[in-house]
């Protein structure tokens, strides 16, 4: 389960707290430094777990806290906010263009859930906005994705514009763009092609289609599972192509919850949508504050 771990190590933070009628500073020293080591077991980024501790301490050890009658469940509540506030305070919806077609560029690394969720989000986009979104196909390197492609456009009843795996990508996403305009589809999906790592000719290539395609969003997949390592990915992302967004996926798995705590204060941008298993219907909007309650359990 998402989150296990980190849930059962806080719970253990508080339950010392929770025994005590009255809690001194020294009280919430121990327990601070039981938040770090569970933070940082969760693979949450050094600095974040740095700034998230320091906040905490500094509006715990107030008189207002320590003297209230509940200073344990005060204590819960800062840390719950605190959590809150580190993955961005409140959900962020999807930019859209001022004129049709919303353009969203989809990138990352290769098995993160790119095709995937450009069909998922195909789906919400059909059925919330009764949107006719196009599908385009620029990841020519994958085998088979193309036809994954396919499958997941008719799933959810998305056009998918493909010119096989010959064409150079920024061809395709050229053409489907033209098409699109004829076509007046409302939102044109463009799924791009991934790497096991970030490298220079991928950066070029998705570059390349930034500059062409204008996107309103590029939205960053990235898999939970990854912890810290999800973190970096997104950094070097973010760094060459100046994303708007982070989808977080696989949060179905036991994700310890390095990636989700750590992405929106390492890059500075939200994340607008966590993917929950393997089906097109498993994606969420991300709300920080939800995600904070999953945690504290
Ligand atoms: P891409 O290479 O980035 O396009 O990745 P794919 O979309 O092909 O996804 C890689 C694998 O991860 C596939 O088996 C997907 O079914 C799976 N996957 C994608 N998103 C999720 C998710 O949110 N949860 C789970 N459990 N699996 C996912």
């Amino acid at each position: 389960m998402a989150f296990e771990g980190l849930s059962e190590r806080l719970q253990k933070a508080f339950s010392g707290l929770r025994r005590k009628g009255k809690v001194t500073e020294a009280d919430v020293r121990d327990s601070m430094r039981e938040i770090r080591l569970a933070l940082l077991e969760a693979d949450v980024n050094f600095g974040v777990v740095k700034e998230f501790v320091k906040n905490v301490r500094e509006k715990a050890v107030g008189t207002e806290v320590l003297d209230s009658l509940s200073p344990a469940q005060q204590i819960i509540k800062i840390v719950n906010d605190e959590l809150t506030a580190t993955m961005g305070d409140a959900a962020v919806p999807l930019n859209k263009a001022p004129h049709i077609p919303t353009v969203i560029m989809m990138a990352g690394l290769q098995g993160a859930g790119k095709t995937t969720t450009v069909g998922k989000l195909a789906k919400r986009l059909i059925e919330q906005e009764k949107a006719r979104p196009l599908l385009i196909a620029a990841d020519v390197y994958r085998p088979a994705a193309i036809d994954q492609l396919q499958v997941v456009g008719e799933q959810v009843g998305a056009q998918v514009f493909a010119l096989g795996t010959d064409v150079d990508p920024r061809e395709i996403v050229r053409q489907g763009l033209a098409q699109a305009q004829l076509q007046h589809n409302d939102y044109v999906l463009i799924d791009t092609a991934g790497r096991l790592q970030i490298d220079e000719k991928l950066m070029t290539e998705l570059a390349d289609i930034k500059a062409l395609a204008e996107p309103n969003e590029i939205l960053l997949v990235v898999d939970a599972m990854t912890g810290q390592a999800a973190t970096d990915v997104a950094k070097g992302f973010d760094e060459r192509l100046d994303i708007t967004g982070v989808v977080l996926t696989k949060l179905d798995g036991d994700t310890r919850g390095g990636a989700a705590l750590s992405i929106r204060k390492v890059t500075g941008k939200p994340i607008k949508f966590v993917g929950q298993g393997e089906k097109m219907e498993a994606l969420d909007v991300f709300y920080p504050d939800r995600m904070a309650n999953r945690i504290l359990g």
